[in-house]
């Protein structure tokens, strides 16, 4: 079996990662999907997280937030609605985006809006996370 896979990570706009990778965890809607050569094909919802990878024995991560992922034996595809290299993420940003869903979370009752604030404080903790 190969030791390495194809990891694609790409937003609708742009291609972040192309890389022949040794493992790769990636943040599911159903829990963290540990990927290395060989898995089992699957398609599955993607999460508000870190991913994380491995090339040439170095880990480097992304915050990623939304979309889908497929894994197939040699190939592990992400398509996120939004993703981060660490260098691209505007703490500040984050920690104001953090805030104003802390804030709106305390006081709303709408079911709907809590999902959405909670999506939103999710997402900047994620981007907070990587940053470091
Ligand atoms: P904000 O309220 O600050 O816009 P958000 O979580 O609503 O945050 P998204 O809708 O997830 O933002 O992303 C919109 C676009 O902005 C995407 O291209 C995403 O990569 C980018 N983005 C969002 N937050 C940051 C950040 N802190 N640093 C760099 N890029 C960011």
């Amino acid at each position: 079996m190969a030791a390495t896979f194809e990891l694609e990570i790409a937003t609708p706009e742009r291609l972040l990662v192309k890389e022949l990778v040794t493992e790769a965890q990636v943040p599911a809607v159903g829990g963290e999907i540990g990927v290395l050569p060989g898995h089992a094909p699957l398609l599955s919802e993607l999460g508000i997280g870190a991913l994380s990878y491995v090339v040439n024995g170095e880990q480097r991560h992304l915050a990623v937030a939304g979309g889908v992922v497929e894994v197939q034996a040699e190939t592990c595809r992400v398509l996120a609605m939004a993703a981060e290299k660490p260098s691209e993420i505007d703490s500040s940003r984050a920690r104001a985006a953090e805030k104003r869903a802390t804030d709106r979370l305390a006081t709303m009752k709408d079911n709907l809006d809590y999902a959405r604030a909670l999506n939103a404080l999710n997402r900047a903790q994620a981007r907070l996370r990587v940053a470091k």
